[in-house]
């Protein structure tokens, strides 16, 4: 088995899962994983890592990851426990680098506390959302961090800024080394008045969701980014006639063009198939060479 080489070395330590569960696409094989519960267990399982040359990376919700149909063989890391709590101190707000966006951008709400509403429909981690810098509605987790807790891949920890953690369009420094997100400090401001209208406003902006991205289906979101200059990639992709556009269970959803459904057995090479054929599509049809969003498992190490 393609996992087999870690869990034989380390049976205490590791489990197998099956990727299909951990990402929103539905889509991945089996491969070794170690679920952490706090720092101490976290820095232990990367040293052993280390030591066995086992290829390693850290999965969020996996919403914005396609993983090999195949699966991997490298194991893969799960902040569980104390990495995934959060807390409030006034407008500060502390969070592991597991907890789930989206309840904390709920609870930062109903507390009155803004700067977070935009990120109510998000449906990774908090680790996830600073690796992608992740935003919607003209906002981003950039313009709140306060500081950033990681762990390098040397054992030693840092404290980052957001000025170090050089963050831009759906990209962050943490894409460019193998630092692993522990926790953050966001700043939060007191809305005024009561909750209910952060409330009211979470409400409104998940219900322009279900109706603007195909919630039904499988998806990660959006598969590419939006280019430099040009219309975004929906409308590009749907202006080639691709809507539908089908590649065995993946599809070019019919509700966003920007997003690929899975259907129903989708494999990772019909995802890749179907997303270089839109790349190949919109260049020939415009001249705009698509860039992907998503990231590929198989690619991180
Ligand atoms: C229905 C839907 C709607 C979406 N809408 C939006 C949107 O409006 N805006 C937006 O920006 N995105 C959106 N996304 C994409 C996705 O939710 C975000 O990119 C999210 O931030 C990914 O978080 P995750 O925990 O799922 O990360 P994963 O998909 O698990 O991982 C993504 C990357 O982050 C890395 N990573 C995760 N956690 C850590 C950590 N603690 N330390 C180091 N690296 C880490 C992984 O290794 C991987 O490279 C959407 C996705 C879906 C399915």
């Amino acid at each position: 088995m393609i996992f087999d080489r870690a869990i034989t070395m380390a049976p205490d330590r590791f489990h197998v899962i099956k990727l299909a569960e951990y990402t929103t696409w539905g889509i991945g094989g089996s491969a070794a994983a170690a679920a952490v519960n706090s720092e101490e267990e976290l820095i232990d399982t990367i040293k052993f890592l280390s030591k066995s040359s086992l290829p390693w990376v850290v999965l969020g919700r996996g919403s914005n990851m396609l993983a090999p149909s195949e699966g991997w063989h490298g194991v893969v890391v799960l902040l569980k426990g104390q990495l995934a709590e959060f807390s409030f101190n006034g407008t500060l707000l502390t969070a592991g680098g597991g907890a789930h966006l989206p309840s904390i951008a709920g609870v930062a709400c109903s507390k009155g506390l803004s700067g977070l509403v935009f990120a109510v429909g998000i449906p990774g981690t908090t680790g996830g959302a600073i690796f992608m810098n992740a935003g919607a509605y003209g906002s981003s987790i950039s313009e709140i961090v306060e500081e950033v807790k990681v762990l390098h891949s040397n054992g030693s920890i840092e404290y980052l800024t957001a000025k170090n953690c050089h963050f831009g369009y759906r990209s962050s420094v943490f894409q460019k080394n193998d630092s692993i997100i522990l926790s953050m400090v966001l700043g939060l401001s007191e809305a005024g008045g009561s909750s209910s209208e952060l409330r009211r406003e979470a409400k409104d902006i998940l219900q322009l969701r279900r109706q603007k991205f195909p919630l039904h289906a499988p998806n990660a979101g959006s598969v590419f980014r939006r280019p430099d200059n040009g219309p975004p990639p929906g409308k590009l992709i749907e202006d080639c006639g691709l809507k539908g556009y089908k590649q065995g269970g993946a599809m070019i959803s019919t509700i966003h063009a920007n997003f690929i459904e899975n259907t129903g057995g989708a494999t990772s090479s019909d995802v890749m198939k179907l997303i270089e054929y839109v790349i190949t599509t919109v260049k020939q049809a415009s001249g705009i060479t698509l860039r992907r969003e998503i990231r590929l498992l198989e690619e991180m190490i």
